[in-house]
Order: structure tokens, then sequence, then C-alpha cells
């Protein structure tokens, strides 16, 4: 593990150095491994978040205040410590090129790990295929990417829309609640421009943006889902 980089508060880059990099797909996630001195062994699954194309392989990883190990990577893990991980994993939550868009990624908070390596995979490979990402966060300040993902907006190469759940700046003239079909309805391209969606976050996040998409007539079959966890967010 090479670097830190704080994103929000609450989440927290892993950059790492991998000797035999093996080359990842850009939505794959990998598996941490912890193992305390006494050989308790704890794993999760974790997004990669940079694209196949980057120099070093990253992970976005959020706290949960009662979670067991996401506070360890979070606040324990220190530059030149060691992970062991396996990967990368995973064959259908991914995006390349060949498949086509236009693109609509819709993330509830970290669930916008993944869908950066795409979006940096889109980058990368030079593609002109329309991206359209919606990001459900409670603020502004949970927004993880901020900079890069509004510098992409900037560049006109993604077309970026944020719901603040929580809490809004003045004057804020975005969405600011959670997501349903009607703000679906307004972001998503019509169901007859066949879009596909990539949809990432919490369980229930998750399945409420899928049934809507489905409610407006969107094809299952372009819908690819990745739940982070059990719980609401
Ligand atoms: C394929 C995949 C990719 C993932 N990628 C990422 C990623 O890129 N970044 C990231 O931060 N997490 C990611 N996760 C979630 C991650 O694997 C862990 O579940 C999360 O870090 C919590 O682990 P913990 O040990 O801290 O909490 P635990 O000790 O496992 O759980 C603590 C409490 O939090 C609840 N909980 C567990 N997971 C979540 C969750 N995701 N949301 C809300 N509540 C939860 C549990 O029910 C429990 O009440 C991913 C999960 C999957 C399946």
């Amino acid at each position: 593990m090479i670097e830190l980089i704080e994103e929000t508060a609450e989440a927290t880059s892993i950059v790492l150095d991998l000797p035999d990099r093996q080359r990842h797909r850009a939505g794959q996630h990998v598996d941490v491994r912890l193992t305390a001195e006494d050989g308790y062994e704890a794993q999760r699954s974790y997004s990669i978040a940079s694209a196949p194309e980057d120099a070093y392989l990253v992970l976005t990883v959020e706290r949960l205040d009662d979670g067991e190990v996401s506070p360890y990577l979070v606040d324990t893990l220190r530059p030149g410590d060691e992970l062991e991980l396996r990967g990368p994993i995973g064959g259908y939550f991914v995006w390349e090129e060949v498949l086509g868009g236009p693109l609509l990624l819709v993330a509830g908070g970290s669930g916008v790990v993944p869908l950066r390596a795409m979006l940096r995979h889109h980058q990368a490979v030079g593609s002109t295929i329309p991206v359209r990402l919606l990001y459900s966060v409670k603020s502004l300040d949970d927004v993880i990417y901020r900079d890069e993902l509004m510098g992409m907006a900037a560049d006109d190469e993604i077309d970026v829309r944020l719901t603040l759940t929580r809490e809004q700046p003045e004057g804020w003239r975005g969405y600011a609640r959670r997501i349903d079909q009607e703000l679906l309805a307004d972001v998503a391209w019509p169901p007859s421009e066949g879009p596909l969606t990539y949809v990432c976050g919490p369980t229930s996040f998750v399945e409420v943006a899928a049934n809507a998409l489905v409610g407006l007539g969107h094809d299952p079959g372009r819908i690819r889902t990745e739940r982070f966890g059990p719980t609401g967010g």
C-alpha cells in the first residue's frame, strides 16, 4: 500500500502498488482479508475505484461506525502496511466500450466506487458513448471524488446529477430527495433509447432504483446491479 487519500470525512481511498497486478475490468471488486495476531480473520469485498489503465489499484472504503473491517481500513491502516487481496472478481457488473450505451450510472453513497472506475475507463479509451451519472448522497460534503466528477462534468465528458438527500447548500437547485420513479424518469434516457444502466449502493437503494427503472419501461436485461450491504442508506 502506498498512499491514503481522504476523500470525505467518512471515505478514504487506499492506493495499492501490487507486484504482479492482474488487469481488471471496470466494475470488478477484490476481497480484502485481515488477519489479527490471534489468527482471527475477517474478509470483505471492495470495488476497484481505478480504471484498468491507471498506474495503481485504488480502493475507496467508507467507514461504518459499528463495522468490523471498514473502520480499520479508514482509520488505522497506514502507508506502508500490507493488505491481503484476492481478485479481481466479477464478470457481470463491468462496463467496456463494446457493451455500448448510452451509459446510465446510478450511485447511492459509496456505490459510486465501481462507477468511478467505469468513468475513468470511458475517459482512458476516449469513448464517445454518452454517460450520465445520477449520484444520491446525504450532503455535498459526502460526495466522493467530487473534484474529479465536477471536472469531468465541466469538460462535458459526463452529465452529473446529484441528489442531496439530507442537507443542501443554500440556493441548491438540484434534487433534494431520495431517488424515486419521477426522479429517474427525469434523469434517465427514455426506454426507447435503450440505455445500459449500472446501479450500485446499499441493498435497499439498488432495489428502489432498479424497480423504478423497470416500472418506467426499461428492459431489465439492460439494468445491472451491485448491492453493497444489507441496510438502507
Ligand atoms: C461486491 C461488493 C463491493 C463492495 N464495494 C465497496 C466499496 O467499494 N466501498 C465500501 O465502502 N464498501 C464496499 N462494499 C461493502 C463492504 O464489503 C462491507 O460490507 C462494508 O465495508 C462494511 O464492512 P464492516 O466490516 O465495516 O461492517 P460489518 O461489521 O460487516 O457490518 C456492520 C453493520 O453495518 C451493516 N452493513 C454492512 N455493510 C453495509 C453497507 N454496505 N451499507 C450499510 N450497512 C452495512 C451490517 O448489517 C451491520 O449492521 C462492497 C460490498 C460488496 C458485496
